[in-house]
């Protein structure tokens, strides 16, 4: 891999905010403040397009966390490209994720773009209507995995947690795999990878030699692939498979959604792979030693950065949720793993 933004790996490692950069003429980087979170900045990116009539089409992908302060570095950032958050005709969302979406909301509102999702994310409007059920059937899933009553509350969302949820932006539109997005003088085409969400794409023009990866490949990050409340029947399946089709942008500038551009698309993802199949053998061998009865179980034996113990909230939900998707994973391709993972009958993958 070879970084290829200087100045955002010197930000990235001097745990400041890179600057921001137009990548090629017309696409422009601007880093939004995560706030809060150690990530520290999502990097949206600006998309100008213009037709031979001469009319011009902005998209902008991922518009980052919501705050006041994001706000106020996303419109200044418009700023340096010459843009105003009224230039943005659409806003292109690689993922249903609140530092990709969150500030969604405010852009539409104050430029009336419309917002695009990928056609397989799950809405909130899927999900039960009811917060009291949603509540009930997500705490439920995590008694079923063997969480002790006292960790029940931590990890279990809450009734906040789905208002917060449901207030984000809806899509107008839903992108399907191998789109071009509908912009006037963009050929930027949509390349469906499911795994960190059912619903993940990475936006690839060819033209410029950029793909725009989202959270489905990080230089430094692994995306966490996790079993999250029945809406992903396989993920670490999905995110396997959406590895495999990462060819088409082998030789072009990868765009992710946090840390920093590089070359070498192809090398970083054979380290993801590897990465994930060294973990699902690990689950492996937890399986094997014959003591591991449910979930918790098998997540108590895994290797953590700072140890189990010391995952707590939503930290441990995830890590719950992971070892939730290597096990059915496992139970996928043939193993008998013996736990209650999903009560639902898995459904196939939508890809
Ligand atoms: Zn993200």
């Amino acid at each position: 891999m070879t970084v290829t933004a200087e100045e955002q790996f010197r930000a990235w490692k001097a745990k400041t905010m890179p600057p921001v950069e137009e990548v090629r003429p017309g696409v422009w980087s601007i880093p939004v403040p995560f706030v809060g979170n150690p990530m520290r900045y999502t990097l949206s990116y600006v998309l100008i397009g213009e037709d031979v009539g001469g009319r011009r089409e902005v998209a902008l992908v991922d518009p980052g966390w919501d705050s006041d302060e994001g706000w106020e570095v996303l419109t200044a950032g418009l700023a340096t490209a010459g843009l105003t958050p009224s230039s943005i005709t659409g806003i292109v969302v690689t993922h249903f994720h609140p530092d990709h979406l969150g500030m969604a909301a405010r852009l539409r509102a104050a430029s009336g773009a419309w917002v695009a999702l990928g056609e397989h994310e799950p809405l909130p409007e899927h999900w039960r209507g009811d917060p009291t059920q949603f509540v009930v059937e997500d705490r439920s899933q995590f008694a079923d995995w063997g969480v002790p009553d006292e960790f029940l509350d931590e990890v279990s969302f809450q009734e906040e947690t789905w208002a917060q949820m449901t207030a984000v932006a809806a899509p107008q539109r839903r992108l399907a795999d191998g789109e071009l997005l509908p912009v006037a003088g963009l050929q930027v085409r949509v390349l469906a990878t499911p795994g960190h969400t059912p619903g993940s794409i990475c936006l690839v023009d060819e033209a410029n030699g950029l793909i725009l990866t989202g959270d489905h490949v990080l230089p430094r990050i692994t995306p966490h692939v996790s079993l999250e409340a029945a809406n992903h029947a396989d993920p670490l399946r999905d995110y396997l498979e959406s590895l495999g089709i990462m060819g088409v942008g082998a030789d072009m500038e990868v765009l992710p959604a946090h840390e920093y551009r590089f070359r070498g698309l192809m090398t970083r993802v054979a380290e993801l792979r590897a990465h994930t199949l060294e973990r699902s053998r690990e689950v492996v061998a937890v399986l094997e030693e014959g003591e591991a009865g449910s979930v918790w179980e098998v997540s108590k034996e895994l290797t953590w950065s700072r140890g189990f113990d010391s995952l707590r909230g939503f930290m441990l939900r995830l890590a719950l949720a992971e070892t939730a998707s290597h096990l059915v994973y496992l139970a996928g391709q043939g193993r008998d793993v013996g736990i209650l993972v999903s009560r639902g009958t898995p459904t196939p993958a939508t890809q």
